[in-house]
């Protein structure tokens, strides 16, 4: 749909970049380049959206947010947008957590722009269905008899924002990583499955789950059902960590719609394993500690170890049904025989005099024992006869074995398993592996090599329109063009052992270092969020490796620790 949005942005690169960007999409962009002109073209038009920079010349995207909004008082006004290097210390300032709808932090992603936008303008369209004008959103909880709810942290709620094939407009915006969101509060009965919802959309997993039902067990960060008003410590001290800890998630794992690199999040974000616990409601005979399908939780963990991002830890070993699957067992002792469990144990008799071994009810006469074979009688204990064991003797068929046989009834489909049939499973519970906990923090980039594949989302917007002409060119003219994407392998040592300022800097002297002897102006270096691109027009891919190789060993040379950059090379190919 068509949305009309103001572009409030100082630098002529960036809302060119933008206006082209969002009229491609089929919106009617303004441009207005300081606070002033902001202001009013947002007194004047009527628009969906506005994207404000927080550094905008005569008046700053937050006062022109502040004093817009003031003068708007009820009346619907456009989402309004920041754009800023520092999303946090924003949203930390209350001023700019209750004038904006959402943050994008610089540098700007091109697609996260787009969604964005389009995402805003949609909850714009959903509130004015759902609520009655005067109440705002986000941060104002809707009136609810929940007394959680009145303790001042804001909370998506079951089935109020989320159900199963539908978000409120709240939860969109929640979906879009908005640090305002605390949790998600479970109001009504739920099942697991049903859950599913809060992992099909985006960012949502990795809220908590405070469950005032008491219904979800194990599932829920917080039974809140035992909760009172009082005793709200612990609830205080999970949503908190779950605070720190989910923003420091990195975007690719945020935003990430793969189940498994949520999964890494949302247990990062717990700092929890993947812990099972014993469910007889469950045909696995555990569940474990997320809000998934324990068959789900268990193959998505399984393919993380693989990937070295969990490893495991034995928990116990259970016998699968072969017919159903089902770990849901009855294990009993039963005949070799006929497989009835009616099984009598007997002690059995040894006649010293004809070496006959039997059950004793063979030898029983009334009061007296006769030896069955040589019909004599048994009369001392130790002189001529003893028990040297006991047999389990079948009621059914009367079979009789020193042993009874061990086998499995299944519970699920009530079919019979002989216990050497039953194949075992074993279950484990699943902790992040340092790789793991460094792929949530930092995304892709950890996984560095892994990873060959240039994902366009990651570029920088700069890079993206030079790519853009470069490919133009190539099209029209078969000019050939480099792309070279740098990312540095001891960037996570080097931050841990020096500080993220340090790596920083080495990380800007050697682009420097790179740029000034690169040979020709047309070549283009940007840097992006973990990685530097350096694009070069007119040179073939095959062609530029080996001098590139050389370039890089120079601009590492006067550096004061190893950053270790490694290099990929794309060419027009990569980008057909
Ligand atoms: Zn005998
Ligand atoms: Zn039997
Ligand atoms: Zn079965």
């Amino acid at each position: 749909m068509a949305r009309r949005i103001l572009v409030a942005e100082d630098s002529p690169t960036t809302h060119e970049i933008l206006k082209m960007l969002l009229s491609q999409r089929g919106h009617h962009v303004d441009i207005a380049t300081d606070g002033e002109q902001a202001l009013a073209a947002l007194r004047q038009n009527s628009y969906d959206v506005a994207l404000l920079d927080f550094h905008l010349p005569r008046m700053d995207g937050l006062q022109v947010a502040t004093i817009f909004r003031r003068e708007a008082g009820d009346r619907k006004i456009p989402k309004l947008i920041a754009i800023t290097l520092d999303a946090e210390g924003l949203l930390a300032h209350p001023e700019g957590c209750h004038n904006f709808d959402h943050v994008l932090p610089k540098p700007l992603d091109i697609y996260e722009v787009a969604r964005v936008v389009e995402d805003q303008a949609e909850i714009a369209d959903m509130e004015a269905r759902e609520a009655p004008p005067a109440e705002k959103s986000p941060g104002s909880a809707a009136v609810s008899r929940s007394p959680l709810e009145s303790l001042g942290h804001n909370f998506l709620t079951w089935p109020g924002d989320i159900q199963a094939g539908h978000l409120s407009a709240r939860a969109i915006q929640a979906s879009l990583a908005d640090p305002r969101f605390d949790g998600i509060l479970i109001k009504e009965p739920v099942s697991v499955e049903d859950l599913g919802a809060i992992w099909r959309a985006k960012a949502l997993f990795s809220l908590p789950i405070v469950d005032a039902t008491g219904l979800l067990g194990h599932a829920s960060d917080v039974d809140a059902s035992k909760l009172t008003a009082r005793d709200t410590t612990y609830l205080e001290q999970v949503l908190g960590k779950a605070h720190d800890r989910r923003m420091k998630l990195d975007r690719d794992v945020r935003f990430s719609e793969d189940l498994g690199e949520q999964l890494i999040g949302r247990l990062f974000v717990a700092d929890q394993p993947l812990a099972p616990t014993y469910d007889p409601q469950s045909k696995w005979l555990v569940s474990y500690n997320v809000a998934l399908a324990t068959a789900v939780a268990v193959r998505e963990a399984e393919a993380l170890c693989e990937r070295g991002l969990l490893r495991r830890e034995f928990f116990d070993r259970f016998h699968v049904c072969p017919q159903c699957d089902s770990l849901r067992l009855h294990v009993r002792e039963e005949c070799r025989q006929c497989h009835s469990p009616q099984l009598e144990e007997e002690q059995y008799l040894h006649h010293f005099r004809c070496a006959y071994q039997g059950p004793e009810r063979e030898f029983r006469r009334g009061d007296r024992l006769v030896c069955p074979k040589c019909r004599y009688e048994l009369t001392h204990f130790g002189f001529d006869y003893d028990r040297p064991g006991s047999m389990v003797v079948c009621d059914a068929c009367g079979h009789a074995a020193s042993e009874p046989a061990v086998g499995f009834v299944c519970l699920d489909c009530g079919g019979h398993v002989d216990s050497d049939i039953a194949p075992p499973r074993d279950i484990y519970s699943y902790h992040l592996t340092d790789q793991g906990a460094g792929f949530a923090e930092h995304g892709h980039s950890l996984l560095g090599t892994a990873s060959h594949a240039l994902r366009f989302a990651d570029l920088p917007l700069e890079l993206v329109v030079a790519l853009n002409s470069a490919a133009k060119k190539y099209n029209d003219a078969q000019v050939p063009f480099t792309l070279i994407s740098l990312h540095y392998r001891n960037e996570k040592e080097i931050a841990a052992q020096h500080g993220a300022r340090t790596f920083a800097k080495v990380r800007d002297l050697f682009i420097e270092n790179l740029r000034t002897s690169l040979s020709s102006d047309a070549d283009l270096v940007v840097s992006g969020h973990s990685r530097d691109f350096v694009l070069m027009a007119g040179s073939e891919p095959e062609e530029t490796k080996a001098d590139f190789d050389l370039l890089v060993a120079a601009a590492e040379k006067t550096l004061r620790c190893d950053i270790g950059p490694e290099f990929q090379v794309f060419g027009p190919g990569d980008f057909a």
